[in-house]
């Protein structure tokens, strides 16, 4: 049966703007707020098992499919951290906080030290209880600058140098962002999954 409504699993305004955004018109996007102000317990010890997780929890609150995106930077030389933790990373005190303590963590390094790379899962099911997923994941590739450059986005975005348009992500225009990001990737990879693309 063609996917015509899904429920976006996130509370995260940045994620929905990019999601709708990439999933165009030939889907009815509702956000899981509509259906509950409960977030899933992120008890996964994977960008995967999260994002079927957070899936789950808006198809069951829903009655929909639902789609989940579980995502973070991980930085080569923190062996990969913030990683999951990447919302959390200074114990809940936001974006601007969990990039005070990234640089603060990589202080000192040179730049050929600073690699790291946003990476993204994507989750859909079609019910609660969808014992198939639909699994797809993307992955960008930068580096962690030296102070914050830009306003866009969210998140670590003002902190990600992408070689390929030698700015930070917080500088690239929302359409830009949305051809060239982790999400993107992912994204184009559902979009075939579905026949969409
Ligand atoms: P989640 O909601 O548990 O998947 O956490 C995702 C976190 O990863 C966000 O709160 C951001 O800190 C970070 N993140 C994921 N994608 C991006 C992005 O595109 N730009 C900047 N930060 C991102």
């Amino acid at each position: 049966m063609p996917l015509t409504r899904l429920v976006l699993a996130s509370n995260n305004a940045g994620k929905l703007k990019e999601l709708q955004a990439m999933l165009g018109s030939q889907i009815e996007v509702l956000p899981q707020k509509q259906f509950t102000d409960q977030e899933a317990d992120e008890i996964g010890l994977s960008f995967v098992e999260n994002a079927i997780l957070k899936a789950r929890h808006a198809a069951r609150a829903s009655g929909l499919p639902a789609l989940a995106d579980d995502s973070g930077l991980a930085v080569d030389a923190l062996g990969g951290a913030p990683g999951i933790y990447s919302a959390r990373y200074a114990d809940g005190a936001g974006d601007a906080a969990n990039n005070r303590k990234l640089l603060a963590a990589l202080d000192g390094l040179p730049d050929e030290q600073r690699g790291a790379q946003f990476i993204c899962a994507l989750a859909l099911v079609r019910h609660a209880d969808d014992p198939l997923p639909i699994l797809c994941e993307g992955h960008w590739r930068g580096r962690i600058l030296h102070a914050p450059r830009g306003d866009q986005g969210f998140g670590y975005d003002p902190l990600f140098w992408v070689p390929e348009t030698e700015c930070s992500s917080a500088e690239l225009p929302a359409e830009q962002k949305n051809r060239l990001s982790h999400r993107a990737r992912a994204m184009v990879l559902l979009r075939q999954r579905l026949g969409l693309a």
